[in-house]
């Protein structure tokens, strides 16, 4: 049990990471009908909701380094998706958008997310190390490792709700904006979809490791 605990955290996320990377090499194929680079798109849904301070530039971090910075009030998209008008490239430039209008408009899981920021980043950073601890020298840090990772946990459900959230308003704009027609939307959706999955995976792959981790507390040996 823990073994399957162990390889199914694993393979869950390379499956989830192979399916967005599917997705994303076959919308990047498919011109979207209107020609709107995903650069001219992040531009439009931006002014459209007022967001006119708010900038759009190409991220330096290459493929799929795609997001919204909000201390620099910046959209980065990566170079193909900047330039292109793909399925792909819109989907993903209005997706980061949504974050923009989120931050802007005091979305209530940002603001929970930000307030857990700090004392995630430290957990994740203390986690597997005081595990490892635990387990050499089978005591408490254990226990301390796997609360450390129930805290990564919550903050990847309390970002879940973001990440969809994101996603269905790019879904919206982009057709009551006429960006895409009828038939596209089904293949922003399935592009969308592909990357929100990422994140369940993320979220059932950690709880799979504290399940496993918990299993090995409490084994009598
Ligand atoms: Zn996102």
């Amino acid at each position: 049990m823990e073994m399957f605990l162990y390889l199914g955290s694993i393979i869950l996320v390379i499956i989830a990471q192979s399916k967005v990377q599917g997705a994303y090499r076959k919308y990047k194929q498919i011109n979207s009908s209107k020609g709107y680079t995903g650069a001219q798109v992040a531009r439009k849904i931006l002014d459209i909701n007022g967001l006119y301070d708010v900038v759009v530039e190409v991220s330096s971090r290459g493929t799929l380094s795609d997001h919204y910075d909000p201390k620099a009030k910046t959209v980065r998209l990566s170079n193909d998706v900047y330039n292109n008008s793909s399925i792909a490239s819109i989907s993903i430039a209005a997706h980061e958008c949504g974050h923009a209008i989120q931050h802007a408009t005091n979305y209530g899981f940002i603001v929970i997310r930000n307030i857990m920021l700090p004392s995630v980043m430290l957990a994740s950073q203390l986690s597997w190390g005081v595990i490892f601890a635990g387990i050499i020298f089978k005591n408490n840090l254990l226990v301390v490792g796997i609360v450390l990772l129930i805290v990564v946990l919550v903050f990847q459900i309390v970002t879940l709700p973001i990440e969809f959230n994101a996603s269905s308003r790019a879904l919206k704009i982009l057709s009551n904006e006429n960006f895409v027609s009828q038939q596209e939307e089904t293949d922003v959706k399935k592009m969308l979809n592909a990357a929100a999955f990422t994140y369940v995976a993320g979220v059932i792959s950690s709880a799979m490791q504290i399940l496993r981790l918990v299993m090995i507390a409490n084994r009598d040996d």
